[in-house]
């Protein structure tokens, strides 16, 4: 009988430690050489023409120089290529620095025009509307305008869901079919592998910002794009020729992180459902946004390109602005501070902070403060956000 595939749990735990027990080690070493013996002149040669192109590291061969290939950083890419169900992934020392690669790499294949599906994360917004990798682009505000927005130039069509910060859904197969022959990136960052597995529903490229739910711990940064063999060949070159490297240290966090993740994202889930329903018609409240509310998944995505709501929730504060203000500085327990995927519950306001040079049709509401809910107690956490609520409309 053939040993049935194990559970993604299963495939967190144990990804990218291939070889441990052998070298008699139980998890992996921090290889911290910036440069590595060369076996000979011409094998030294050939290993660095086939890492500089964008190749793996071959058996025989040597890994030449950090900047072209890191041990530790490969064993985290393996698992993550695996959860997301891809052929391959390449890590980053951001996600911004993972997104310019695949920007690069699009601008270098002659198809410098990309669509992009607002709302998108405020970096990535100001990155494509300021033009800065040398692409241009069209916004899209719905699937249905990505077809017509198409041009014989693009060369990548972007999108995120739940999207940052409004957390709206998008349908990442009709994206997909509007996109036809362009391939479609998107930004897996709320979400996880463990909720939502884009190459599952037709995405070319599923990019994340490690330093998020991968991390868990708001202590290390990193990016990876987890993608095909000819795309991971391209992205690979960019980063060995341009330096974004994620450093060893980072690389052994992140891929430490993988290993929870899994029962990281289901708590914090269970949390955020619990508090947002909790909160859902509190009279300080214009509105609570979460995925799995009614009225925040018209198409019935949860459940079916889903496994759930994720744990990154929208408070619409009644007084608007200066309400959110007040509601953020009355915090006690919540921290106020940018980033997410936390095991401590963090909230930011959008409006004045990460969406501040994003362009005022893109920019969220005044009144909407942004919670990534962390491991706390829901009870202390629900506590906290209503005496905060209270503060705001008193
Ligand atoms: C944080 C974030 C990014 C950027 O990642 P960095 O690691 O901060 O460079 C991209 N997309 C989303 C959705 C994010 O939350």
């Amino acid at each position: 009988m053939q040993p049935s595939k194990p559970h993604l749990e299963t495939r967190a735990v144990h990804g990218g430690m291939e070889g441990l027990v052998e070298s008699g080690s139980h998890v992996p070493t921090i290889d911290l050489s910036t440069t590595n013996p060369l076996p000979s002149v011409e094998l030294g040669g050939d290993s660095y023409e086939n890492l500089a192109t964008g190749g793996t590291l071959q058996p025989g061969q040597s890994a030449v120089y950090q900047r072209l290939w890191q041990p530790g950083v490969a064993r985290f890419e393996e698992s993550l290529a695996d959860l997301e169900g891809a052929e391959s992934a390449v890590a980053f020392s951001t996600g911004m620095a993972a997104l310019a690669a695949c920007l690069l790499a699009t601008v270098n294949a002659g198809k410098p025009h990309v669509v992009a599906l607002r709302p998108l994360y405020g970096g990535t917004d100001h990155v494509l509307d300021h033009g800065m990798m040398g692409t241009s682009v069209t916004w899209a505000h719905s699937v249905d305008e990505i077809a017509a927005a198409i041009q014989p130039d693009t060369g990548l069509v972007i999108i995120e869901t739940p999207a940052n910060p409004t957390l709206e859904l998008v349908n990442i197969a009709r994206a997909v079919a509007a996109a036809g022959d362009v391939p479609v990136l998107v930004d897996n960052t709320f979400a996880t592998p463990v909720l939502q597995r884009p190459i599952e529903h037709g995405a070319t490229l599923v990019l994340h910002s490690a330093t998020k739910y991968i991390g868990g711990h708001g202590d290390a940064m990193g990016g990876i794009v987890a993608t095909n063999d000819e795309w991971a060949a391209r992205i690979r070159s960019v980063r060995a020729l341009t330096g974004g490297l994620l450093h060893a240290f980072a690389a052994y966090l992140l891929h430490r992180g993988l290993r929870t993740m899994p029962l990281r994202v289901r708590a914090q889930q269970a949390t955020a459902q619990e508090l947002a329903e909790r909160l859902n018609g509190h009279a300080a409240l214009a509105r609570v946004i979460f995925p799995s509310l009614p009225g925040c998944d018209p198409e019935g995505l949860i459940g079916t390109q889903s496994e759930g709501p994720g744990s990154m929730l929208a408070l619409d504060i009644a007084g608007g602005y200066h309400a959110a203000t007040k509601f953020i500085e009355s915090l006690k327990l919540v921290g106020h501070a940018v980033s997410l995927g936390g095991v401590d519950t963090l909230a930011q306001h959008p409006a004045s902070l990460t969406h501040r040079p994003v362009a005022a049709e893109a920019k969220p509401g005044g009144g909407i403060v942004r919670i990534s809910v962390g491991l706390e107690h829901v009870d202390d956490l629900y506590e906290d956000i209503a005496q905060a609520l209270e503060a705001a409309a008193g």
